[in-house]
């Protein structure tokens, strides 16, 4: 009598159940070592999770390793410590045994320094590949106090919640639509904003237990401290039960970054920034957001899809690194969708009213002009720098770059056994993906017999905006720069999804471009989409451009319709020609 919806995550599963759990009939079902995670309707705070492992006649058996302590996920939030990860010291607490290993008298054959995307990946492959690993992480609160588990930027504070407030605010939109869809909808609907933080959070919380026991079963150690070195070969981690000293032939470095403030009067005391949104235990309200990057494009329009007030403040241009076309477009859409742009601005202080507004003064960088505006929330989104901070580097001879650290085409630093990957290293794509590779392919030569080098060139990357932006390869700016204005045909085009006709939704932000070698095959440079589910869009284009899409290939492939993404198919104007872009119809 019990009903499931099973998922899995690689070997795990989570079973939510509503009525007793028939546990021979999942015994039968499982027989591979999973975890399994009942949610109790009856006790919705009390999560169980059970080991399945094989017994030694083979057959499965169940242990319950329950720990409500340490649990996060759907129900189990209120229960577990608001960050389960950082109030524990380490989730193994041996030490392990001091070997003579072929690589030297270390306690590790590595240690990989940050648990983020980078080293996590880098981590579990150097064990896969026979290293003896152990991976150190710690997260400092934030100024007001946020902290979170182990997982990185992306997981707790990054892509990922960033992600779920993105789809939020488009349900928000959705629902709107499905009115013209037929639907009937009350028009009264609106967003609780501490239920979608709740539900963001447990989803963080059920992934950073799910990478925790991911690392247990890897057998990687897995270290909750802060780390920094003694010299080359050791590393000093201070834990919660007092300092450990740990050593090691190889150190890998992927402590990530954290956000800026501005160094103006107020900033600290008064700002949040993407580290403190997402678990924001009030409503952002009329939100400043500081910064025209990825972040604060991002942040300014989810918020703005959730029903608050944003507005960007830019200091110098949008989106500095990508397409200057595109960046504009993307700020347009979000000013038709009621997001004001302050241009040429940098806020010059914050102070808190008696009423509890934040009083922000301003100024406009060209013509000196000040100003003043009161906000419920400022978010600063002005760039993130390197955590070198705390790893006590010149102890090791390691040296750094403007708070990051330059490495070699191997992700080599200065010093021979210590190497960098992920944001922290210099002058490359900050994403995860990236990161997740990298750190990989890093593991994978020290460890594996490899020399395959990490491929920065031609990394595809979504901006989650409203109308979201996707971009792989060159910008049309950086395709003139290295091939000449007449080395260089722009291939563009508006166009109409079939799906924004009938709520009326405005299509003229939609539009793409092809910029592509001029003579010869036409190989293209670089795609640029603005439009729905971009990132979905540009994913499959960015493996034809590695590959060498030709513009003659492009069009020469058959499109599915009807959706946006053969509108790449269809590419037939020419920047240069002058004829109008937008089509006519949706079809022809
Ligand atoms: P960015 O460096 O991209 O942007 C920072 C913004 O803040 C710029 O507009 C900059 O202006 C402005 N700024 C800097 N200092 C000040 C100041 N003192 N006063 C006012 N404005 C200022 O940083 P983000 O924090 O947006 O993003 C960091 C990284 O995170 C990105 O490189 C990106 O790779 C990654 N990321 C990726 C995402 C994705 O893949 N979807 C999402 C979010 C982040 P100016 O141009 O004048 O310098």
């Amino acid at each position: 009598n019990s009903r499931f919806s099973v998922t899995f995550v690689r070997q795990y599963a989570t079973i939510f159940t509503s009525g007793s759990v028939a546990t021979s009939i999942l015994q039968n079902k499982f027989t591979n070592s999973s975890i399994l995670s009942f949610h109790n309707n009856d006790k919705p705070r009390q999560r169980t999770l059970y080991t399945m492992q094989s017994n030694r006649q083979g057959k499965s058996q169940m242990t319950d390793t329950t720990d409500s302590a340490n649990i996060g996920g759907i129900g189990a939030a209120a229960a577990a410590p608001q960050h389960p990860h950082c109030d524990r010291q380490t989730m193994y607490d041996h030490q392990p045994n001091r070997q003579q290993s072929s690589r030297g008298t270390y306690d590790y054959d590595l240690v990989v320094i940050g648990g983020g995307s980078a080293g996590l990946a880098c981590a579990k492959e150097a064990v896969q590949n026979g290293a003896r690993v152990a991976c150190l992480d710690y997260v400092k609160p934030t100024p007001i106090g946020t902290k979170w588990g182990v997982g990185g930027t992306c997981v707790n504070v990054g892509c990922i919640p960033k992600k779920l407030m993105h789809q939020a605010s488009l349900l928000g939109e959705a629902v709107h639509e499905a009115a013209a869809y037929g639907w009937n909808v009350d028009d009264k609907i609106k967003p609780d904003w501490s239920k979608l933080v709740s539900s963001v959070q447990n989803h963080i919380k059920s992934v950073n237990w799910v990478t925790r026991v991911d690392l247990r079963d890897k057998k990687v150690e897995y270290i909750n401290g802060l780390g920094s070195f003694v010299d080359r070969h050791t590393m000093v981690a201070k834990l919660k039960s007092g300092d450990r000293t740990i050593t090691a032939q190889t150190f890998v470095i992927a402590v990530g970054g954290r956000p800026r403030y501005p160094d103006i009067p107020g900033a600290v005391e008064y700002g949040i920034t993407s580290d403190d949104l997402f678990s924001l235990d009030h409503e952002p309200g009329k939100t400043l957001v500081v910064g025209a990057g990825y972040i604060g494009l991002e942040c300014a329009g989810f918020l703005k899809g959730l029903g608050y007030e944003p507005t960007v403040m830019v200091r110098s241009i949008v989106l500095r690194g990508f397409d200057q076309q595109m960046a504009e477009l993307v700020a347009s859409s979000m000013d038709e969708r009621g997001i004001p742009f302050l241009r040429k601005t940098v806020p010059l202080s914050v102070t808190k009213q008696d009423n509890g507004k934040l009083l922000v003064k301003y100024k406009n960088t060209e013509t000196g002009e000040e100003g003043e505006d009161t906000y419920d929330t400022v978010l600063w989104a002005v760039g993130r720098k390197g955590l070198v901070e705390d790893l006590n580097l010149s102890n090791a001879g390691v040296t750094t770059f403007k708070d990051k650290i330059q490495v070699d085409t191997k992700e080599a630093t200065n010093v021979a056994n210590i190497f960098a990957v992920g944001d922290i290293i210099y002058g490359k794509p900050e994403l995860t993906p990236v990161a997740v590779l990298a750190g990989r392919l890093l593991a994978r030569r020290l460890y594996g017999g490899s020399n395959q080098r990490m491929d920065y060139s031609d990394v595809a990357t979504t901006v989650f905006t409203p109308l979201e932006y996707a971009c792989v390869g060159l910008s049309e700016e950086d395709a003139v720069k290295q091939h000449g204005a007449d080395g260089v045909e722009v291939f563009h085009g508006y166009y109409k999804p079939t799906e924004f006709f009938i709520p009326q939704k405005s299509v003229r932000y939609c539009y793409l471009k092809a910029v592509a070698e001029r003579t010869g095959d036409q190989r293209v440079y670089g795609l640029h989409y603005l439009g729905p589910v971009a990132g979905e869009v540009i994913q499959g284009f960015a493996a034809a451009l590695k590959s060498g899409l030709t513009i003659n290939t492009l069009i020469n492939t058959v499109g599915i319709h009807p959706t946006t993404a053969e509108e790449f198919t269809r590419l037939s104007i020419t920047k240069r020609s002058g004829l109008d872009p937008t089509p006519a119809s949706c079809c022809s």
